[in-house]
């Protein structure tokens, strides 16, 4: 098993190595040819098990494969959005994100253009990369509802949905707010559900979230 094996072009290939990143590890091996699959997907996993790159290496070949697609078109995005619970964790995320589109960019693809929002940041400069059109949107559920509230950013053309640390989430009060977040997404979405416990609430959220989901338990 290899990440060539997973179909990811050399530049991605290249930057995981810089970063010592060989092997794909076993949620890896499980998870990204099920997301790439186009399946919905439960996976349970800690911190450390390389989930991060489960979600967010799929949603960057799919939004720059959505950029070739309609490269003249007025962007509306993102194509793809990742719910994080914490600041920290989504600014982490995105920052992975943003690395994979440049280096893909450095290779000759078309520029990934990846937005973090999330509070404590001004408002304005996020709302700047989204007038301009975005691929990929990485947020924590506040800031995010604030926006769709304001109808200043829509979920009409994304496709692609990522909660990571769901357990996190729900205890925090975000269940609410993350139902609210779904609703705003319109067509067929694929949804893809992270979380390192699986307690009856989460079970009970995806089961209505997720369309026949693989469980990837490693
Ligand atoms: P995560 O569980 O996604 O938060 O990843 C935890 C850490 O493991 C991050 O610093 C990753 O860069 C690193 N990592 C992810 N996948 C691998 C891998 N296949 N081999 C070695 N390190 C990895």
């Amino acid at each position: 098993k290899s990440f060539q094996g997973m179909k990811f072009p050399e530049p991605i290939i290249e930057a995981l190595k810089k970063k010592g990143i060989i092997k794909p590890s076993p949620i890896q091996i499980q998870g990204i040819p099920t997301v790439l699959s186009g399946r919905d997907m439960i996976g349970i996993a800690f911190t450390g098990s390389g989930k991060t790159l489960v979600f967010s290496l799929p949603i960057v070949m799919f939004s720059l494969e959505q950029e070739k697609k309609l490269p003249f078109v007025k962007k509306e995005g993102p194509y793809g959005l990742i719910i994080c619970p914490s600041r920290e964790l989504a600014k982490q995320t995105y920052e992975g994100v943003k690395m994979f589109g440049e280096c893909m960019e450095a290779a000759g693809f078309p520029s990934l253009r990846p937005v973090l929002c999330i509070g404590g940041m001004p408002l304005k400069e996020q709302m700047e990369i989204i007038n301009k059109g975005t691929h990929v949107m990485v947020a924590t559920p506040g800031r995010l509802m604030d926006m769709l509230d304001k109808k200043m950013v829509t979920l009409d053309v994304c496709r692609y949905l990522c909660m990571d640390e769901a357990d996190r989430m729900i205890d925090m009060g975000f269940e609410e707010d993350v139902r609210t977040i779904f609703s705003y997404f319109k067509g067929q979405r694929q949804t893809l559900l992270f979380s390192a416990t699986m307690p009856k609430k989460i079970q009970n959220f995806a089961r209505s979230a997720l369309v026949k989901p693989v469980t990837v338990n490693v």
